[in-house]
């Protein structure tokens, strides 16, 4: 359902996506897995429509998207730094993407009750985010994604900020609302075995380029260059 086809990204003479075409079907969790600096990021900032190509096409059932405004495209996203408005309720933050889009009051409430529920925070709607946990702040930065309940959500490193026994409960928190929801998730990550555990499938980045893309199992199993090995023989 989303396809990128012979995507070129470059900055000047800095060319950090080199051609490389990825399908990704509907409902399916992919894991963006690479070192700093690989081209994962930028590869989600042109799905998401935050950056264009310099060369190649994005498609989205069937239809091209290059050129549709981010708010066009369906996608919730979800950053490592979520940035929720520390003057602002949680019911508030949620509502503010709403509101920008002149969304009726009613159905505000509404949308934000069902977001809320999403996530499982119904009972924090009137808290300021200072009064919330860091699980809890990336968990209604989750559900200020979902509020237009997108079929397809982008999460860029969306743990790294997080402990980790929180991370590992963040990490079965968004599996489950993948499935409950059928979500289509791409997740950008560089840690492996993060990547290994919640992935449907794992594109492994090496410099602009997927070295190997396989359900976590294949990549584990059987890495099918050096490079993949050594990366995923990092983990621990
Ligand atoms: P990380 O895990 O560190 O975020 P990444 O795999 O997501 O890494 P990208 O953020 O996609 O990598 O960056 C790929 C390359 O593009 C890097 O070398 C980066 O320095 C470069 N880059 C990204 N944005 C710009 C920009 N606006 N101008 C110039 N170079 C950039």
């Amino acid at each position: 359902r989303i396809r990128f086809d012979q995507i070129t990204k470059s900055y000047g003479s800095l060319r950090v996506i080199d051609g490389l075409s990825l399908d990704i079907a509907k409902g399916e969790f992919i894991s963006l897995l690479g070192p700093s600096g690989s081209g994962k990021t930028t590869l989600l900032m042109i799905l998401a429509g935050f950056e264009s190509a310099t060369g190649g096409g994005v498609w989205l059932d069937g239809k091209r998207i290059d050129h549709l405004p981010p708010y066009r495209r369906d996608m919730g996203v979800v950053f490592q730094n979520y940035a929720l408005f520390p003057h602002m309720t949680v019911a508030d933050n949620i509502a503010f993407p709403l509101q920008m889009r002149g969304v009726r009051k009613a159905e505000i409430a509404e949308r934000v009750k069902r977001a809320l529920d999403m996530v499982q925070l119904g009972a924090m709607s009137e808290r300021y985010p200072a009064q919330l946990s860091g699980g809890q702040q990336q968990r209604i930065a989750l559900a200020r994604a979902l509020v237009f309940e997108p079929a397809v959500v982008l999460m860029d490193e969306p743990l790294g900020a997080l402990d980790k026994q929180l991370r590992e409960q963040m990490q079965l928190d968004i599996r489950k609302l993948h499935m409950r929801l059928g979500l289509t998730v791409v997740f950008v990550t560089h840690d492996q075995s993060e990547a290994l555990t919640m992935s449907d499938r794992i594109a492994v980045f090496n410099k602009g380029i997927i070295e190997q893309i396989g359900t976590p199992r294949e990549i584990y199993d059987h890495p099918a260059t050096r490079f993949v090995a050594e990366f995923i023989g990092e983990t621990n």
